[in-house]
């Protein structure tokens, strides 16, 4: 995602690099740039205005650092207007006391609001907050039925009173079920219309004066694009709302409405859904999407997922044998397992700076390689997994591995000595924590 934002922004830098200071001149060009990139990403018009303004305000009255290029200096007052704009930190949810919390969804039909219900709720849970899902859209039963279904699936509760009752009375007596039930949070999912509708809104807005929730999320369908904007308006000045959750962020879209939602609302981005699955929901972390747009990378999520798969004392040892040149294929398995639980190779490669310039032809071989080193290092002894030089001492065990793992002896002798290669460059660098042992294979 944010891809093409990217790249724009990219012709950005290029209008500033190499000249000594920000000036009212060569700031034109850039922030005609930065301009046309927003635009081109769906930022609604009036907000990409007020953003430029905002930077060119900044960047003239910039003192010039020492030491910064104009183009750094640049990025970083984009990068911090972004982070602003976007709403500075994580918003996490509202949780009350006394419980139950509840969570009132809105939105239009077809953004992902039943399925961002369901995957707030599995989020929750992992949170050890345990929730009710309450199905109040009596105009469309598939509607009641998919929450159902999702419920199961994550086995969490829904509350339904079929398609003959009030929406206003299902939402509250789905929050008196809650408190009967004991659950913690009430997640309330309404019906939505394709267009937005007086009728729609004033039934959401009965339910909200109803059950009085702590949170009124807008589910924002990101392929919206520039209507976002208008849409966040009317929801906010006819219902009022806490936040919003972004949703198929995942797919193919210009990201606009991340920017647009939170500078009409003044309200918080609090989620982004990545995906059809129940799991993919993340936290909204403005910094990092700041940095994702601006093509920096997105360094703390890699790290954040990283330290999810690998336990720290695991981590200790693999960096003390690095250290001692003891690290071995076994270790270089394990590594490369890890990289594969974390997510294709190609996704992680996105998120390191410098790296989202990796074609996918090259990403693509990356993996192969990968593929292929795991399949000959599992034709290895134990021995020979473990002591390298083994291998690097006998072509008769090269031979072994290759027939055994059905590639030439080529392949396992280039195996070995990249391997050798590899772990006397980690040694160098010295701090190979969460060790990318593939990167130095990769083409
Ligand atoms: P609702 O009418 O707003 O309740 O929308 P649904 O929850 O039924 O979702 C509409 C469609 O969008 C379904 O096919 C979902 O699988 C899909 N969807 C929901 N969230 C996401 C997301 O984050 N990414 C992708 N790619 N699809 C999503």
């Amino acid at each position: 995602m944010f891809d093409a934002l990217a790249e724009r922004l990219e012709s950005a830098w290029k209008t500033l690099r190499g000249q000594d200071k920000i000036t009212e001149t060569n700031i034109q060009e850039a922030l005609r740039e930065v301009r046309r990139a927003l635009l081109e990403a769906d930022v609604n018009l009036q907000v990409a205005k007020d953003f430029i303004e905002t930077v060119r305000q900044r960047a003239i009255g910039a003192e010039v650092i020492a030491g910064v290029r104009p183009d750094q200096q640049f990025i970083k007052i984009v990068y911090d207007a972004l982070v602003e704009i976007m709403g500075e930190s994580y918003s996490p949810l509202a949780q009350a006391d006394p419980s139950p919390t509840i969570i009132l969804m809105a939105g239009l039909q077809g953004t992902g609001k039943t399925t961002a219900a369901a995957k707030l709720a599995l989020h929750l849970r992992k949170e050890n907050r345990r929730a009710l899902l309450v199905a109040t859209d009596v105009y469309r039963p598939a509607a009641i039925d998919q929450l159902v279904t999702l419920g199961k699936q994550i086995d969490v509760p829904v509350f339904e009173l079929g398609t003959e009752a009030n929406p206003v009375e299902i939402a509250q007596r789905g929050v008196a079920h809650a408190k009967a039930l004991g659950v913690d949070t009430v997640i309330i999912d309404t019906a939505g219309r394709l267009q937005i509708d007086t009728e729609m809104m004033a039934e959401l807005a009965a339910i909200k004066d109803a059950v009085q929730p702590h949170e009124t999320l807008l589910v924002v369908d990101a392929m919206t694009g520039q209507e976002a904007a208008n849409l966040t308006r009317a929801f906010h000045e006819q219902v009022g709302i806490t936040g919003a959750i972004l949703t198929k962020l995942d797919g193919d879209t210009r990201g606009g409405a991340a920017l647009s939602v939170r500078q009409v609302s003044g309200q918080p981005i609090k989620f982004i859904g990545v995906g059809e699955k129940v799991e993919a929901l993340q936290p909204f972390y403005p910094d990092r999407l700041a940095s994702r747009i601006l093509g920096m990378g997105d360094v703390l999520t890699l790290v954040e997922k990283a330290q999810e798969e690998v336990d720290l004392a695991d981590a200790e040892k693999m960096s003390r044998k690095i250290l001692e040149a003891q690290f071995d294929f076994d270790d270089f398995l394990k590594q490369m397992r890890l990289l594969r639980n974390m997510g294709s190779l190609a996704g992680i490669m996105k998120l390191i700076p410098g790296m989202n310039k990796v074609s996918s032809e090259q990403l693509q071989q990356g993996e192969v390689q990968l593929k292929r080193a795991e399949a000959m290092i599992n034709s290895m002894t134990r021995e020979e997994r473990r002591n390298p030089e083994l291998l690097a001492g006998s072509p008769s065990r090269r031979q072994r591995v290759a027939k055994g793992s059905g590639y030439q002896v080529a392949d396992v002798s280039k195996l070995v000595s990249d391997f050798q290669r590899m772990r006397s460059l980690m040694q160098q660098m010295g701090q190979g924590q969460f060790g990318m042992p593939g990167m130095p294979m990769m083409p």
